[in-house]
């Protein structure tokens, strides 16, 4: 078997070869490898190949490939059965661990991926602000519901205009885009619109990089949502369980009208939530009239999952820590091997996220974040890749540390970064 025919076969029954399209390595001009198996830290492809994975299924894998207590809780779980279609506890169980570490959430509802609970949070928020118009900012993704497939049209204040064919215009105009980072993007949309009911964000932007907002920004952000009656979602999909254990709270202390959450909470199956006001979420069906529902939500092998990671992570007090202290050692491994070569490269952490854009541009937003020399990171990652280390196939994604990464992992890393940017 080699990565090469497995790839091509994929490619005759699966558009692409692949069932989401970062995967196919488009943005950087390779192809990817195919995986046989992930143990810890590292992933393996079906040639044999390893790598260190800074990827981790994208953010969900916060211990890593097969973390044995989250896999004996699947396995318990599923000799139980897999899907019941009916009430089980361990829905109340995840629920209240994570409501206990938000005490201005009282309800949540759990949905098997981040773009339907996203979808869900729209459709709630809409039915609650009885108000149509939505602001998203760009380079924020969302999942890909019709609502939030919209990049910004010309002209700041003009609606937006669909990122994807298949999206009706009719449903776009109704969402406006903002510019990250800038409260007065968000000031002239409503000076000129008075149908807009609710603000979705990532507090800490992870899909155009990392890119994590201003304080002072999401601040006002508040501020305007609470002075316009504007219900606002704080899209935490990647970053809840993620930055730190309460998410973006533990930098910003904002709190949100509804949170998604996704990722880390499935433990690397599928479970994905919306939580809030009981005032807010009883307008949810069956108590309320806004309708939401699905088959595998709240199943309970994903359940069983998330439950032992949140467990590990409440046992875990300096894990944040631990995780925080690799990526910054990574990051600014990076920075000095980019400086010695004469690389521009800017660096971010938070938490067990991090990022870098080949650009000496500060990146405040989705334009800053384009300035990146893309031909260079492109380089970089092939680089990387035939060293044996995983990072995300596009600069506008987030790297992620997993439990299992040591110093010498990092040492690793950074031995093969320095070999590969030493020949760019
Ligand atoms: C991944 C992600 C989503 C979509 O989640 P899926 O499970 O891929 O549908 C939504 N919002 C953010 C911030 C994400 O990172």
């Amino acid at each position: 078997m080699t990565n090469k025919n497995e790839f091509l076969e994929a490619q005759k029954f699966i558009p692409g070869g692949v069932n989401s399209p970062v995967r196919a390595f488009i943005n950087v001009g390779s192809e990817p490898f195919i995986v046989e198996k992930g143990d810890g830290a590292y992933i393996y492809d079906v040639e044999g190949n390893k790598y260190l994975d800074f990827v981790q299924s994208w953010g969900p894998l916060l211990f890593g490939h097969c973390d044995e207590d989250i896999e004996n809780a699947v396995i318990s779980t599923a000799k139980k059965g897999l899907s019941f279609g009916a009430p089980s506890p361990l829905e109340t169980k995840l629920a209240k661990l994570i409501l206990d570490d938000f005490n201005y959430i009282d309800k949540i509802r759990f949905v098997s991926s981040g773009t339907e609970a996203t979808m869900s949070a729209i459709r709630l928020a809409r039915g609650y602000s009885k108000k149509d118009g939505i602001i998203k900012f760009e380079g924020c993704y969302h999942g890909h519901s019709d609502s939030l497939l919209v990049k910004a049209g010309s002209g700041a204040t003009t609606f937006g205009t669909t990122s994807s064919a298949g999206v009706p215009k009719d449903i776009a105009k109704h969402t406006f885009v903002a510019t990250y980072n800038d409260i007065e993007s968000v000031k002239n949309i409503l000076k000129e619109n008075k149908d807009i009911g609710t603000i979705i964000i990532e507090p800490i932007a992870g899909n155009m990089g990392l890119v994590p907002s201003k304080k002072e920004f999401l601040d006002e952000l508040r501020q305007i949502c609470d002075e316009n009656k504007i219900v606002l979602i704080l899209d935490e999909v990647m970053s809840g369980y993620r930055a730190s254990a309460l998410g973006s709270y533990e930098f910003y202390k904002i709190k949100a009208d509804i949170i998604t959450f996704g990722k880390v909470i499935g433990g690397g199956l599928n479970a994905a939530a919306f939580a809030g006001k009981k005032e807010i979420m009883d307008n949810l069906s069956p108590l309320g009239g806004v309708y939401q529902a699905g088959t595998l939500s709240g199943n309970p092998v994903a359940m069983a999952a998330g439950i032992a990671s949140l467990t590990k992570i409440k046992n875990s007090p300096n894990l944040y820590k631990n995780l925080e202290n690799l990526a910054i050692k990574f990051t600014n491994g990076l920075k000095d091997i980019a400086s010695k070569n004469k690389i521009p490269l800017q660096i971010c952490v938070r938490g067990s996220m991090f990022g870098y854009f080949f650009t000496d541009k500060e990146v405040l937003n989705f334009k800053d974040a384009l300035t990146s020399n893309l031909d260079i990171f492109s380089k970089f990652h092939t680089g990387m890749i035939n060293e044996g280390v995983f990072l995300a196939p596009s600069q506008f994604e987030t790297g992620f540390i997993c439990s299992k990464m040591s110093e010498e992992d990092i040492d690793f890393a950074l031995n093969k970064a320095q070999k590969v940017m030493d020949n760019l």
